[in-house]
């Protein structure tokens, strides 16, 4: 950036004296900003605005929180036994519970899905919205959003809050400094609990959490949420979207000239300038300077200065200043959601456009909709039977008296559906073999095993090759296990050694 600015002056002016201007320019442009990085927060005070964007932001702010904090308390009837949860990460019993879907380790790989199914969506929206996630959904913007309201219920809107950040320390001050602290902490202490009931059931570990009997880990993660919630939405706030997130930075290369931002119409606010009721419009811009689209950031910055990293494309200047339109009697959407493509039509004297299906929408969409399908599949057609076959290989083999050759097997059964089931078990590819096991009847060399529903049954299953017969060193052998009424059936390839005769 740097160099880039003293070559433009060289190649301007083409002399040393410009070149050594330059320089001087560029210490001071990189002083500048080592000071503005390093220079001490100034606090924000944003005032409370009224309009379409903050209704918005209010409804989701009330559904996202509401969705957190009471999911875990929602029941979802499984069966004897069974968590009745509807949300629940069991890391002891080794599952994950959504409603309907029951995710067993072996079955991660959904929850890489659902990764992948949110990050492309992410990346959509970015690319029609701009940062619309950071605007309504993120977590930090939505906590941030909620003690704010509560600073502004006890301490007033901007102005009186500004005062009584100036004032001196009174009775007063602390009564309602002491009040927001309070239920700051309250609210992060109910954000970190809510976390822990999404680890175990709920209407059990709530009342434990209070006297005592809760697991240490719950403790731990129920105190580092609390201390994050406080100190992130509380006293970082914004600093947290500017300095600590890597997704404005990313988010740049997901957006182009027709990604719809939150926008300041410099064509039509400028010249811009204080207004009298009665003058005239003519030969000036809309905007009157009454900087109610600043006062309303929650960011702490203008608009008006274009694009800028720290916007998170809240929309509440759109509202402030929709506000000022309305009072002057000029047309609302000053400031609007638009595209720098439209800036520039409109500096041509084309008509703006919007332009939602581009290759980059277009890759996202089908992408996503893609990953979805394949996810809607997989689920649809997940199995309720899954089956494990260990060989034993210490000793790989075992040569009996009678010269037959026996291999030992540990089968595990896993029975996914929520109701005890039985299966048959028998083997095949080797026509001579027998197969026996510890505490399991055997009939016509095939053995009926039950299995507990949403359990794993593990069985030593024993095959043996008579004497007398060629036999290779290696020969395949399959395990065969089909449960007695639906017919759902795995087949697991395995081997059988022997001695090589
Ligand atoms: S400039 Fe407007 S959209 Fe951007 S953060 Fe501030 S209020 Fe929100
Ligand atoms: S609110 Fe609108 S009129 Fe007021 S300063 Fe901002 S852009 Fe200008």
């Amino acid at each position: 950036m740097t160099e880039l600015k003293i070559n433009r002056v060289q190649g301007a002016n083409g002399n040393q004296a410009a070149e050594g201007v330059a320089v001087l320019d560029a210490a001071a442009v990189n002083s500048a900003a080592a000071r503005e990085l390093y220079k001490k927060r100034e606090p924000i005070y944003p005032k409370l605005v009224h309009g379409k964007f903050r209704a918005l932001k209010w409804f989701l702010l009330f559904a996202t929180l509401g969705v957190y904090y009471l999911l875990p308390w929602v029941r979802w009837p499984r069966g004897i036994g069974e968590p009745d949860q509807a949300v629940l990460i069991d890391f002891a019993g080794g599952r994950f519970y959504f409603f309907f879907i029951e995710i067993w380790p072996s079955e991660l790989y959904y929850v890489t899905g659902l990764l992948i199914l949110g990050a492309v969506g992410l990346f959509l929206a970015t690319a029609l919205f701009g940062r619309v996630w950071c605007g309504y959904a993120c977590p930090q913007t939505v906590w941030t959003d909620l003690y704010i309201a509560v600073e502004r219920l006890i301490e007033g809107d901007r102005n009186k809050r500004m005062r009584l950040a100036q004032a001196p320390w009174t009775f007063e001050k602390i009564r309602k400094k002491s009040m927001k602290h309070t239920i700051w902490l309250l609210i992060a202490a109910a954000t970190g609990g809510a976390w822990v009931f999404y680890f175990h059931d709920a209407p059990t570990i709530f009342p434990k959490l209070f006297t005592g009997e809760a697991p240490g880990s719950a403790y731990l993660f129920m105190g580092l949420l609390t201390f994050m919630t406080y100190a992130l939405a509380g006293t970082m706030r914004e600093q947290v979207c500017t300095y600590m997130c890597p997704w404005p930075r990313i988010q740049a290369a997901l957006t182009d000239d027709e990604t719809l931002q939150v926008t300041y119409k410099k064509d039509r606010g400028e010249k811009r300038g204080p207004h009298k009721k009665g003058e005239t419009w003519s030969g000036r811009g809309d905007c009157i300077d009454c900087k109610a689209c600043v006062a309303a950031c929650p960011m702490g910055i203008d608009i008006r200065d274009g694009a800028q990293l720290e916007c998170i494309n809240c929309a509440l200047c759109i509202d402030a200043c929709d506000d000022i339109m309305g009072r002057i009697d000029r047309p609302k959407g000053l400031i609007a959601y638009d595209t720098d493509e439209n800036m520039f039509r409109r500096s041509q004297s084309k008509p703006p456009k919007i332009r939602l299906l581009r290759s980059r929408t277009i890759f996202y969409g089908t992408v996503f909709v893609i990953v979805s399908a394949i996810m809607f599949m997989a689920l649809t057609s997940r199995a309720t039977l899954d089956v494990n076959v260990l060989r034993d290989r210490t000793p790989p083999f075992v040569q009996l008296s009678d010269g037959s050759v026996r291999n030992a097997y540990t089968v595990k059964i896993v029975n996914k559906a929520n109701v005890e089931r039985e299966f048959f078990v028998k083997l095949t590819g080797i026509d001579t073999i027998t197969m026996g096991a510890i505490g399991e009847e055997v009939t016509d060399n095939q053995m009926r095993v039950s299995v507990l529903g949403d359990d794993v049954r593990s069985i030593r299953v024993f095959a043996t090759l008579p004497p007398g017969i060629d036999r290779p060193a290696s020969m395949p052998l399959s395990f065969i296990i089909r449960e007695s009424v639906s017919d759902e059936e795995k087949t697991n390839p395995t081997v059988f050694l022997t001695e090589r005769r």
